[in-house]
């Protein structure tokens, strides 16, 4: 689905902001010693905070404030020195304290922006508003038995980073861009692992139509509980024809939140949109406003990788690879740390080729990690080096790789073993060539009466009898000047 849908009435343009928590790589809860790991048996990782006995009092978790920072600088955002922590009052059974922990009118981190790439070669801004920490709640669990649910509190108190972008993406595509950007970001800060599938990473989907030319924004739905790159896409093409049709009927959009259900594929109202004063939030008197220096920001600056926008940019400056290219070898990190090793001292655009074509060809098909290959960086790239002076060629270099993939051997040891060097012995190139004249007097009187095309043919010969080990460059130049 494209940015535009076209009714009868008129063109209807979307508009999507998505609000996307991420859970803290951080070993304890936001305000207590309690550990996260995931997939912990039920209410074993709970401490007094957590379960929210009277009188317990919470203690800010350092590392998490250094994480937000450290995403917030990711995210080209601004961070705040004074930030506060507030009290959201709601009733729910896996919410013990009957409040939540967030940040409200102060967040810690404030405006930024990432650049997200999109299908068809386009870069694009997107604006961040704000990212805030909070603390998640608990689970409640429906379908253990008949007539009961079962509460599990591990997740409660958990850090997360809530963060929020303008209303600035347009149509699906969009949406999943800027989504795998973002994941991309956390994950080469390490702030957040990025797992979908976990629940470490969750989107909620603001969208609302507006006519194309028109300036006002539309009354949005925010749906719920949006938790794979592809449910975002299919939630917003559902949604954004739900909304099409009422609009295109004369009706009005009520501003309400919905649910995806991705096995109906459909979204549903969950409630109507409530409003800040229903949770009458407070400052939360138990904590006092959290103020960081600028001495600790610039600390923690300091310490940020490279990030994904620069190292694709500079993979392209300095090795001169295509915008493609290196979008896919930046995609992890441990992916583009891989090539510059293979590239480390031979020819950078021949490495990358051999990353993209071959090794994550192979490690795809087989499902195996790039952690895991049978083949390091090093050893991809003596391959690539035997090519380069040409000691094998191309064609070989694939039997190699096979070889290696399987054996873990060096290239050089399998290309010794099997005997694989490139003929590059003027003399005994031409002695094949004369061979092969010699046996289709035929083809030869061909092609010297004009068909040219067999030309094709008697490379394929030679290079057949010394069982692709001639030099290919050679073989050409050597039926050209003997034809
Ligand atoms: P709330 O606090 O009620 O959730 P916000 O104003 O913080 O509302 O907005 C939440 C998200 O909704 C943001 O990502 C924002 O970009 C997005 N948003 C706001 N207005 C619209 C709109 N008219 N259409 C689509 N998305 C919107
Ligand atoms: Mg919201």
């Amino acid at each position: 689905m494209a940015k535009t849908i076209q009714g009868e009435s008129a063109v209807w343009e979307m508009v999507i902001g998505l609000e996307v928590h991420a859970q803290i790589t951080s070993q304890a809860k936001l305000f207590s010693g309690a550990p996260t790991a995931f997939g912990a048996e039920p209410n074993s990782q709970v401490s007094f905070v957590d379960a929210g006995m009277p009188g317990m009092l919470p203690v800010l978790n350092e590392y998490c404030v250094e994480q937000a920072v450290k995403t917030g600088l990711g995210i080209n955002s601004a961070i705040n020195n004074v930030s506060v922590f507030s009290r959201k009052n709601y009733f729910y059974p896996d919410l013990p304290t009957g409040y939540q922990i967030t940040q409200f009118e102060h967040p810690i981190v404030g405006e930024g922006a990432i650049e997200i790439d999109l299908p068809d070669g386009q870069v694009k801004t997107i604006g961040i508003t704000r990212l805030h920490l909070e603390q998640d709640a608990g689970k409640s669990i429906h379908d253990m038995h008949p007539t009961k649910s079962y509460i599990d509190l591990n997740r409660a108190g958990c850090a997360l980073m809530e963060i929020v972008s303008e209303p600035d993406i347009r149509g699906p595509e969009e949406a999943v861009a800027y989504l795998s950007k973002l994941r991309m970001i956390l994950r080469y800060l390490e702030t957040c692992d990025g797992n979908m599938d976990e629940g470490s990473m969750r989107a909620d989907v603001n969208l609302s139509l507006r006519k194309v030319g028109e300036t006002k924004f539309g009354t949005r739905c925010e749906i719920k509980n949006v938790n794979s790159l592809k449910a975002v896409q299919q939630a917003i093409e559902y949604e954004a024809l739900r909304q099409l049709e009422i609009l295109e009927n004369g009706g009005t959009i009520d501003q309400e939140t919905r649910l995806w259900d991705p096995v109906k594929m459909e979204t549903r109202s969950m409630r109507s949109k409530e409003d800040a004063h229903d949770y009458r939030y407070f400052p939360c008197p138990d904590l006092l406003p959290l103020e960081i220096e600028n001495s600790y920001i610039k600390a923690i600056k300091e310490t940020l990788p490279e990030l994904p926008d620069q190292k694709k940019h500079r993979f392209m400056n300095d090795y001169g690879l295509s915008l493609y290219d290196a979008s896919v070898l930046i995609a992890e990190r441990a992916r583009a740390e891989y090539f510059e090793n293979a590239a480390k001292g031979h020819d950078a655009k021949l490495a990358a080729n051999w990353v993209l074509n071959e090794l994550l060809g192979i490690l795809n098909k087989n499902n195996i990690p790039l952690e895991d290959s049978p083949v390091s960086a090093k050893q991809l790239g003596e391959l690539v080096g035997l090519i380069e002076d040409n000691t094998i060629s191309g064609k070989i270099a694939k039997d190699v790789f096979a070889d290696m993939m399987e054996t873990g051997k060096d290239a050089g040891t399998i290309v010794e073993e099997k005997g694989l060097k490139q003929v590059t012995d003027t003399g005994a190139i031409e002695a094949l060539v004369d061979e092969v004249l010699a046996e289709n007097p035929d083809n030869v009187a061909q092609y010297k009466s004009g068909k040219e095309q067999l030309f094709g043919f008697f490379v394929g010969q030679v290079m057949k009898k010394s069982q692709g080990k001639a030099n290919p460059a050679m073989v050409n130049q050597l039926l050209k000047k003997k034809l």
